[in-house]
């Protein structure tokens, strides 16, 4: 069973009168220890798909299902529940609080869920070191460089203890140099410990690494590469290539017909 799915979500974003369809009809579905990039063009709705899947916005039609359990009904407590205990975030802008240190930004999540002060902190100076910022604990995070301020992003993405990491562009605001470490550390996060990584990016080479992409176009998926999913057993890859094989047939006569 899939860990995430889409099915047949829409998004429809309404604004001074006029509306706009930014997801049409979109299924997808993550497996467990994937790593999946949301691939497409700026304005393709990339975005919003992933804040669909990661309960941070609500469908217009269909639904968003965790371990197989529609998340439709859960009113929005409890979906801000399910997110802090199973999702870690991390976008192209940081969002860290400038005038924080590291170590408060890092644990901000613990202090929400109500952990004391001195056991939030353990755990935050843990996680920064892994992340070699050890040195930078005490430090604002206005001072930081961009990969730096990143890996606190990740750090408090990973405080948590999460089975899903969602970035949005998270080597959007980084030279490349940089970009690349941050790539590392998320790819070492998905293949060392086993934590599902859900990327959007529109950078094809970055999109190449992942084990699976999926295709964003205009608010439908446009395409989806092969899956090579960890946990997967042979038939339901089978099922899975007879299901893309005739997705490409049906597809395939629909663009004929529309040529006609
Ligand atoms: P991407 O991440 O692929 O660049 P988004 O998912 O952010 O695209 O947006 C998809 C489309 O929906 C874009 O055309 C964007 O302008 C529009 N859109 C996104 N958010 C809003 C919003 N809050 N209100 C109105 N339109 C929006
Ligand atoms: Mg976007």
């Amino acid at each position: 069973m899939a860990l995430l799915s889409s099915s047949a979500v829409s998004k429809v974003y309404k604004s001074g009168g006029t509306e706009f369809v930014a997801l049409d009809n979109v299924s997808v579905e993550i497996e467990k220890g994937e790593a999946v990039a949301i691939t497409g063009k700026s304005g393709s709705g990339k975005s919003t798909l992933m804040h669909l899947l990661a309960l941070l916005d609500e469908p217009d039609s269909g639904e968003i299902s965790l371990n197989g359990m529609s998340t439709k009904s859960m009113k929005s407590q409890k979906l801000s529940k399910v997110r802090n205990e199973t999702f870690g975030f991390v976008f192209q802008q940081f969002f860290l609080n400038p005038n924080e240190t590291v170590l408060e930004n890092t644990v901000l999540p613990l202090e929400i869920a109500g952990m004391p002060l001195a056991e939030r902190n353990k755990l935050g100076e843990e996680i920064l070191g892994q992340l070699g910022l050890g040195a930078k604990l005490q430090n604002k995070a206005v001072d930081l460089s961009g990969g730096q301020k990143q890996r606190v992003a990740i750090a408090r993405a990973l405080i948590n203890k999460p089975q899903v990491i969602f970035a949005d562009e998270p080597t959007g605001n980084l030279d490349s140099k940089t970009g690349k470490q941050v790539e590392e550390i998320l790819f070492d996060l998905n293949k060392n410990q086993g934590i599902t990584l859900v990327c959007v990016t529109h950078d094809p080479e970055f999109a190449a690494k992942f084990d699976r992409t999926i295709e964003v176009a205009d608010g439908r998926i446009s395409g989806q590469s092969n899956a090579s999913p960890v946990d997967e057993d042979i038939a339901a890859l089978i099922e899975r290539s007879v299901r893309d094989a005739v997705s490409r047939v049906v597809a395939e006569i629909l663009s004929k017909n529309g040529e006609k």
